[in-house]
């Protein structure tokens, strides 16, 4: 539930419905408007009765909200969301479009250090690389877990590369937030709610991809969950879903991106590598995406793609990998210059 104050409403007014919404056993979330304030109910697990504001004073409307989730909405919180992955670098708002590249795993800490040092010259902050790869058969490549957490803390601090890696058990998260800056939930655990609960009790900026065959809704029921246990720091990442096509590895769904914008405040990037499958295909998705609205990429970039463990056909080479950084800056200033309001 959503209680909007009038715009003349007093402290006082919108003290006396914080402390109804405490008596009634819920959590009272004040979200201050340009206007005027509007106070959310956390904590229902239904319909809550509106009788006990009826008498109150200030109040200009109470709205029953029905969706599955409300701190990752914007009703409750009007402007984007800002993450900070460290003091040099922030993602969502008015902040500069962040490109995360590298490997789909960790293969071995001679592929790390040339892929980061490569990156890192071309100006890339966040170096991508899974640890603990979830396979679909297990007889496939499963990554080099510990030992590839091991290689990521070197590179960071060794070459100054902010890193990304994937988290699939509650019982590694202490482990991986201690080795890496961002905590990624892939799309086969987008509805682990155990793990999903875990990482929203650790403050760390945490990218939350879209699950094989999740409606926007169900996603951001997902991130609600993070938001819930007091981790405001999540970023949604659209990586295609499974559909009836497969010419393509997933249906990339770019029409998610300015949608999710208008309904929630988190910061919303693309990950072409996964959404398509093909490497071929990966550039002009990219930047699509930027156009659609994404507030970054994440990208697939190994140095021998022919050779890697895990999903080589998608992923660019040094080279592919540099044209499309370049244009990638050629696109945003294009579009801050032209197309923002
Ligand atoms: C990955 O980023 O390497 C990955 C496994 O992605 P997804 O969870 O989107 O399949
Ligand atoms: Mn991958």
């Amino acid at each position: 539930m959503l209680i909007v104050m009038h715009h003349s409403a007093t402290d006082r007014d919108i003290e006396a419905v914080k402390k109804t919404i405490e008596k009634m056993g819920y959590k009272p979330v004040a979200i201050p408007g340009a206007e005027r304030t509007a106070i959310g109910v956390i904590g229902n697990q239904g319909w809550v009765d509106d009788a006990p504001f009826r008498g109150l004073k200030g109040i200009l409307e109470i709205i029953h909200v029905t969706k599955p989730y409300k701190l990752v909405s914007r009703d409750f919180h009007p402007h984007d969301t800002v993450i900070k992955i460290s003091n040099d670098l922030k993602i969502g708002g008015k902040n500069p479009f962040l490109i995360i590249a590298g490997p789909c795993a960790v293969e071995s800490s001679e592929q790390i250090y040339k892929t980061a040092k490569f990156l890192k010259d071309l100006g890339v902050k966040v170096l991508r690389a899974g640890a603990y790869k979830p396979r679909t058969s297990p007889h496939s490549f499963q990554g080099l877990r510990e030992k590839g957490l091991e290689i990521l803390q070197d590179v960071k601090r060794d070459l100054g590369i902010y890193t990304i890696t994937e988290v699939m058990s509650p019982e590694h998260l202490g482990l991986v937030a201690e080795k890496v800056d961002i905590i990624q939930v892939g799309a086969r655990n987008m509805q682990n709610f155990d793990l999903l609960k875990e990482v929203g009790k650790i403050k760390k900026p945490v990218v939350l991809k879209r699950g094989l065959s999740a409606t926007v809704e169900e996603w951001l029921a997902s991130a609600e969950y993070i938001l819930l246990e007091g981790n405001p720091n999540v970023i949604l990442c659209e990586r295609g879903i499974r559909t009836f096509e497969t010419a393509t590895r997933n249906t990339s769904d770019l029409s998610v991106i300015p949608l999710i914008k208008g309904n929630s405040h988190l910061p919303v990037i693309y990950d072409p590598s996964h959404a398509t499958g093909k490497s071929k295909l990966v550039p002009p998705m990219a930047l699509a995406s930027i156009i659609a609205g994404a507030q970054g990429v994440m990208v697939e970039v190994h140095p021998e793609p022919e050779k890697a463990l895990s999903d080589g056909p998608q992923s660019l080479n040094f080279k592919e990998f540099e044209r499309l950084y370049l244009k990638i800056q050629k696109l945003i200033s294009f579009v801050e210059d032209e197309l923002k309001p």
